[in-house]
């Protein structure tokens, strides 16, 4: 046997052993993570049409011109073009990143909230496509996290995302816990939201106009003919971040994490 066949077949075993082994490595991963629930496309556009946090039941005239639907007919049939199962591959993506999005909440604490309390919370995971459904923007639906399958291209911008969502989870699971993190950092209820008809609708969430520590008013006021979810100007400042201390809370813990 010359050196060259030598050369070749280690070159091949150790394909060989490459493949085996990466096959169980990724097969240990979708073992080790076990609070994670993937729902299927079938699951998930019943789940979003049955609105069970009554999401669409207060949209206003604005919600529905900036999602251009008349009525939620029609916006249930961009549901379900929206709506899709996930695959093994998109599943391992989802299972690496939620390990470390885990790893990252379980270091964290403050007032009102507790990261280890929040990463053992269950992850109910829903995937869309394109902008057929909130124009494709990650949320929460109760305890569930929708995700762009656009933003699987992007690990740490899933992770960040993630962590955000989960945060929002957790507010809508303790809320005892987030009145301590709102009297801490000088949130007072306003109006409830209802009562304002030009707020955009967000599921994130809760009923309140809320005022920050400096007595300011924060939402998001829809412009006059919006023609999407983002024609809003957010006040006191003009970044998502500032519609409501939920995002507030979401925003500012992920960039400490
Ligand atoms: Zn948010």
């Amino acid at each position: 046997m010359n050196i060259l066949n030598i050369i070749l077949i280690s070159i091949f075993l150790a394909l060989i052993i490459y493949i085996i082994l990466s096959k169980y490595l990724s097969e240990s991963i979708l073992e080790n993570v076990s609070n994670i629930y993937y729902m299927n496309k079938k699951e998930l556009e019943e789940y979003l049409i049955n609105d069970e946090d009554n999401y669409y039941k207060d949209f206003s005239d604005k919600d529905f011109k900036a999602r251009h639907v008349n009525n939620l007919d029609e916006y249930y049939n961009n549901i379900r073009k929206a709506c899709i199962d996930i695959s093994d591959d998109n599943k391992n993506i989802l299972n690496k990143c939620i390990n470390k999005a885990n790893y990252k909440l379980n270091k964290y604490q403050c007032i009102g909230f507790d990261g280890s309390k929040c990463s053992n919370l269950e992850w109910k995971i829903g995937l869309v496509r394109d902008k057929w459904y909130e124009e494709g923007y990650p949320h929460t639906r109760n305890n569930l996290i929708i995700i762009p399958i656009s933003l699987l291209n992007n690990k740490n911008q899933l992770i960040s995302t993630l962590i955000h969502e989960k945060i929002h989870v957790y507010q809508k699971t303790y809320p005892e816990d987030i009145e301590q993190y709102l009297k801490e950092n000088g949130f007072t209820k306003y109006k409830l939201r209802k009562d304002y008809n030009n707020t955009r609708s967000n599921p994130d969430m809760d009923e309140w106009i809320y005022k920050n520590n400096k007595d300011e008013i924060m939402m998001a006021e829809y412009f006059d003919n919006p023609t999407s979810i983002m024609d809003v100007k957010t006040i006191p400042i003009n970044s998502s971040k500032y519609e409501h201390p939920f995002e507030y809370m979401a925003y500012d813990i992920t960039n400490h994490i």
